[in-house]
């Protein structure tokens, strides 16, 4: 059950109003895995890291090296910075997991993309960087969310 979603497309404008939005990063939607994902040979800033546990109370910020994979289930951390220099906006940092619900909620609920998107069409979903932070703190105190 394979299934067609919009791609993301994350942009970013600096912190400087009505500024240019520059791609961010992409995040190609992979029907096999299935969920959004860096696309790592495009965006190289991009990081993604195995995360140390799945317990409760982990943080994405303790880290393991890639390779140290045991039988536990893994669960994905990821970085999304700016990738322009001098940009001050904050990188979005996550749970891969929980980004996807974030991003899904984004995708499936017209409201909340209508209020978190800069486009929206059969094929991308552009969101600005500083919209996804607003989003994840929406999600959570509005709607209970585990983003
Ligand atoms: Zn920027």
């Amino acid at each position: 059950m394979s299934e067609q979603r919009p791609d993301f497309l994350l942009v970013c404008d600096h912190g400087i109003r009505d500024g240019d939005l520059d791609p961010a990063a992409l995040l190609p939607w992979f029907p096999d895995r299935p969920g959004w994902w860096a696309a790592e040979d495009i965006d190289a800033h991009v990081r993604t890291w195995l995360m140390e546990g799945n317990r409760r109370g982990w943080r994405p910020w303790r880290l393991v090296d890639r390779t140290a994979v045991d039988d536990d289930p893994r669960r994905e951390a990821i970085e999304i910075p700016c990738p322009t220099p001098r940009c001050h906006r904050r990188a979005y940092r996550s749970d891969a997991v929980r980004l996807n619900t974030l991003l899904t909620a984004i995708a499936a609920d017209e409201a909340f993309r209508a209020v978190f998107a800069v486009h929206a069409d059969d094929t991308v979903i552009v969101v600005a960087l500083d919209a996804l932070h607003l989003a994840r703190a929406t999600a959570k105190r509005r709607f209970g969310m585990r983003v």
